[in-house]
């Protein structure tokens, strides 16, 4: 049984070695691409209930040497344990104004950034947007914002004092992924925000009379008395739509409307949406 047990050990270290290899790999792997510029945006556009583009998110891309285009699912979290995520997010932003700037040569269109934790927290984080917004020449109302509910309930206060400022450099704000954290709903009146993007979770397996349907209408009759805009993300088929149109949604976006795409592909989908 001892020497079991030591075999057992012994799995277990080789197991837990593996795994630190591969995260040091993958580190060193994200710090090649970032310093060599490899990292891409890609955007999704976002419609209004007449289907017209009102808005694009970047959305980020590894294109990884060997394993093709790695999610942001899958790196973003390590980039936020090794700190990487901060030299990445200002890559984000600095190019998301540049593109946004050379999309509004064709007409409106917002871009919006999802942020992070880290980089939201950041002491300089205003000066950050305020440099960018001016070395790019992007006025601060073609820009967004998203956060996730958890980055505004880490410290309340503080993220509300910064919103403020942000907002009054005509920024619009977003919380992301709306729904899928615990705090109450009545927090969000004290919130200085734009707009609430219901979470794809409640979309997904959205059908008359579920509980998925209660909490949607239920969440968008609350921001809309808040005289907050909704967005519902994940909308991948017509009934979804439809249903999400009957309960009066304001924003959709989604594969059923256009898939995330690069640039040169979001400038012609532009072009021909427009001609709608
Ligand atoms: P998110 O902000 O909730 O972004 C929406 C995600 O849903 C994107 O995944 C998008 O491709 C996907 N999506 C959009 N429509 C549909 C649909 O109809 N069906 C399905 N199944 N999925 C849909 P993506 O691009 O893999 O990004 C994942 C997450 O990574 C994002 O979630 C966001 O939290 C984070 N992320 C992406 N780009 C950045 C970035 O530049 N900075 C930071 N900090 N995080 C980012
Ligand atoms: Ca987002
Ligand atoms: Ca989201
Ligand atoms: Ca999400």
């Amino acid at each position: 049984a001892k020497r079991q047990g030591r075999n057992h050990y012994q799995w277990y270290n080789d197991a837990l070695n593996i795994l630190m290899q591969r995260r040091v790999l993958l580190r060193n792997e994200l710090q090649d691409a970032i310093d060599h510029h490899q990292l891409e945006l890609y955007y999704q556009p976002l419609f209004d209930r007449q289907g017209k583009v009102v808005s694009v998110e970047a959305l980020l891309r590894w294109p990884h040497p060997h394993k093709g285009l790695i999610s942001p699912a899958e790196f973003i979290p390590l980039a936020e344990e090794t700190g990487q995520i901060i030299a990445i997010s200002e890559w984000v932003l600095e190019q998301a104004c540049r593109d946004a700037l050379r999309l509004n040569r064709q007409g409106d269109c917002r871009v919006a950034v999802n942020l992070s934790p880290l980089q939201f927290y950041r002491s300089n984080f205003l000066h950050t947007l305020e440099a960018t917004l001016a070395r790019t020449g992007l006025p601060g109302t073609a820009l967004e914002l998203e956060l996730t509910e958890g980055i505004l309930m880490n410290d309340t206060q503080f993220a509300i004092e910064l919103l403020r400022q942000i907002r009054r450099l005509g920024i619009r704000v977003a919380i992301d992924d709306f729904g899928t954290g615990f705090s109450s709903l009545s927090y969000l009146k004290h919130l200085p925000v734009d707009k609430v993007k219901i979470d794809r979770s409640f979309i997904q397996d959205l059908a008359e009379g579920s509980h998925d349907a209660a909490i949607t209408r239920g969440i968008m009759v609350m921001a809309h008395q808040l005289a907050l805009e909704v967005v519902a993300e994940g909308v991948e088929t017509r009934h979804q739509f439809e249903l999400l149109n009957g309960y009066g949604c304001d924003y959709y976006q989604g594969f059923l409307l256009a898939r995330p795409m690069t640039l040169p592909a979001l400038s012609s989908f532009l072009s021909e949406n427009r001609q709608r």
